[in-house]
C-alpha cells in the first residue's frame, strides 16, 4: 500500500499543505505501507531556492518520515519531477501515437480571442471547440494537448462520496508545456502510476479537474488510484478559506514561535477529522491507530489559532508530566530570554519546572522568565495600581515587606519552609494572601505573572530573593 505527499517547492509550507501530508502518512502507516515524498517542481516560475530543504526539514521535524523520495531514494525515482522529463515524454508519445494528443502552436493572443468570442456569445469557453485542424508535428517548444473525448463520468471519492460530471467540464488540457516540462495535470497521473500510488490525497480544489484526469487514466489504460479530496481549511469565522490575515502562519513560523511538532500533527489531523469521541489530544501512534477516511468531513474545517495554542499548552504539560522535565527542557533551546545564557542547565530546568504549566508556547519563556535571569526594573506603579494593594499606604507596604524580610532572613530556604513561614506571616500581619503575597510577588519579580510565591522564591534563592525585597523597600521609602 502506498500513499504520497507531493508538494511544490514554493518556499512556504502552509497549514493546509501539511494536512495533505499527514493524512496519507497515517494511511500508509496503519496499513504498514509506504509513504512517498515527491517534489513537484515543474513550475519553474514558482520555484524558490531552498524550498525543498524546507519541506524535508519540516516533515522530519513533524516525524513524518518518508519511505521513498529525496535523500532516501526508492525503486521508482527520481522523486523530483524536474528530473523525470524523459518519463513524461515517453508517456506523451504513447498518447500521440494513439492519436490522443496533439501539438498546438496556437498563439496566446489567438487563444485569448477564442475566450473573448465565447464570453461575447455567453457560451462556456472550451478549447476543444477550437481544436486546430492540422496540428504540427510535436517537438519541444510547442505545447502538447490532450485530445479529450467528453462524456458523462462517474467515480468515487473516498471523502466526498459518489461523484458524477458531464462532458461540459472536460477539455483538451495541456500535457506538456512549451518549456518541455509537464503540467501538474499530466505529471501527477504518470508519477502516481509509475510509483504505484494507491491513494491520492489532496485538497478539494482538485476535485473539479478529476473528470479530465479520468479521461487520461482511461486512455492510457492506467489503474485509477483511490481519490481522496480533503476539505478546505476555513478562517476562524468559518465563512471563507483560511487566509494569512486569520493568523494562519507557515509551519516554520509556528515552529519558531515555540509550537511543538506533536501539536501541529495533532491539531491538523483533527482539522476535518474526528474519531467520534470528544478526545482532542492524540499522539502520532493514536492517530495511526484511529484515523479513518470515512470520518473525514466533507465540509470545510475551521482553523482556530486559539485552539492550536490551547493544544500546545496541553502538549507542553503532557511531555513534562509523562517524559519528565528533562525531556521538555530538551525542546527549549533558543526560546529562553537573552539573559538566560549566563545560567546553567540545572537552574533553567528549575525555572522550567515551576513555569511550564503556564506556557502556551515555548516562546512564552522569553517574556515570562526574565526576572529569573536579570534584575527586574522596579516599577512601583505595579504595586500602586494593584487592586488589593492600592488601598495600602507606602508606609504600610514598606512595613509589610520589612516584616517579611526579617522572617525570611532567619529560615532555611526550602519550598516547604517558605510556604509555612509565609502562612505564619499572614496570621501575624492580619493580611489576606491577595494582599501580602501579591506584594511580595511583585517585589521580587515586577512581572504580571509569576508562579506560586514559595516556588519562585525557592528557585531565585535566598540571596537574590531577600535582596530584591530590600531594593523594593528602599524604592518605596524614597518614593
Ligand atoms: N503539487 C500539488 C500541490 O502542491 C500537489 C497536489 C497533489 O497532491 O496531487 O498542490
Amino acid at each position: 500500500m502506498k500513499t504520497r505527499f507531493a508538494p511544490s517547492p514554493t518556499g512556504y509550507i502552509h497549514i493546509g499543505n501539511v494536512r495533505s501530508a499527514i493524512y496519507p502518512y497515517l494511511l500508509a502507516k496503519q496499513a504498514h505501507g509506504k509513504f512517498i515524498l515527491r517534489i513537484e517542481d515543474t513550475d519553474q516560475a514558482r520555484y524558490v531556492e531552498g524550498a525543498t530543504e524546507l519541506i524535508e526539514e519540516t516533515l522530519k521535524w513533524l516525524g513524518l518520515d518518508w519511505d521513498e523520495g529525496p535523500i532516501v531514494g526508492g525503486p521508482n525515482g527520481p522523486y523530483f519531477q524536474s528530473e523525470r522529463k524523459p518519463i513524461y515524454h515517453a508517456w506523451a508519445k504513447k498518447l500521440i501515437a494513439m492519436g490522443r494528443a496533439y501539438a498546438d502552436d496556437t498563439s496566446s493572443e489567438q487563444i485569448q480571442k477564442y475566450r473573448e468570442e465565447c464570453n461575447a456569445k455567453k457560451i462556456p469557453y472550451l478549447y476543444r471547440n477550437f481544436r486546430p485542424e492540422n496540428p504540427p508535428e510535436w517537438r519541444e517548444g510547442i505545447p502538447l494537448r490532450f485530445k479529450s473525448d467528453p462524456k458523462v463520468r462517474t467515480w468515487h471519492d473516498e471523502v466526498m462520496g459518489d461523484m458524477k460530471a458531464g462532458p461540459e467540464v472536460q477539455d483538451d488540457i495541456i500535457l506538456i508545456k512549451a518549456d518541455g516540462l509537464p503540467t501538474y495535470n499530466f505529471a501527477h497521473i504518470v508519477d502516481d502510476a509509475e510509483m504505484d500510488v494507491d491513494y491520492v490525497c489532496r485538497g478539494v480544489e482538485y476535485l473539479s479537474s478529476v473528470p479530465n484526469y479520468l479521461a487520461i487514466y482511461e486512455t492510457l489504460g492506467l489503474k485509477i488510484p483511490k481519490l481522496v479530496s480533503l476539505p478546505h481549511i476555513l478562517g476562524p469565522t468559518g465563512g471563507k478559506k483560511l487566509g494569512k490575515r486569520d493568523g494562519a502562519k507557515s509551519v516554520d513560523e509556528y515552529r519558531k514561535g515555540g509550537i511543538l511538532p506533536e501539536t501541529i500533527l495533532n491539531y491538523l489531523a483533527c482539522l476535518g477529522w474526528n474519531d467520534g469521541t470528544e478526545e482532542e489530544i492524540y499522539t502520532k501512534n493514536d492517530l495511526i491507530k484511529k484515523f479513518s477516511l470515512s470520518r473525514v468531513q466533507t465540509s470545510g474545517a475551521r482553523f482556530d489559532e486559539t485552539k492550536l495554542l490551547w493544544a500546545n499548552g496541553q502538549w507542553i504539560r503532557k511531555i513534562a508530566d509523562e517524559q519528565g522535565i528533562d525531556a521538555l527542557y530538551g525542546r527549549t533551546n533558543g526560546f529562553w530570554p537573552e539573559s538566560a545564557k549566563n545560567y546553567d542547565d540545572e537552574y533553567k530546568k528549575k525555572v522550567l519546572s515551576i513555569i511550564y504549566d503556564r506556557l502556551k508556547t515555548l516562546g512564552d519563556l522569553r517574556e515570562m522568565t526574565n526576572y529569573f535571569f536579570e534584575e527586574p526594573k522596579i516599577d512601583l506603579t505595579m504595586i500602586m495600581k494593584n487592586k488589593f494593594l492600592k488601598k495600602l499606604s507606602e508606609e504600610e507596604l514598606s512595613f509589610l515587606l520589612q516584616k517579611t524580610m526579617q522572617r525570611l532572613e532567619t529560615i532555611e530556604w526550602s519550598e516547604e519552609i517558605l510556604q509555612n513561614t509565609l502562612n505564619e506571616l499572614l496570621v501575624e500581619t492580619k493580611k489576606k494572601p491577595a494582599e501580602l503575597f501579591s506584594l511580595v510577588r511583585i517585589a521580587i519579580s515586577f512581572a504580571p505573572f509569576s508562579p506560586a510565591l514559595p516556588l519562585t522564591l525557592s528557585v531565585l534563592g535566598k540571596e537574590v530573593g531577600l535582596a530584591r525585597i530590600g531594593q523594593t523597600i528602599t524604592a518605596l521609602e524614597s518614593a
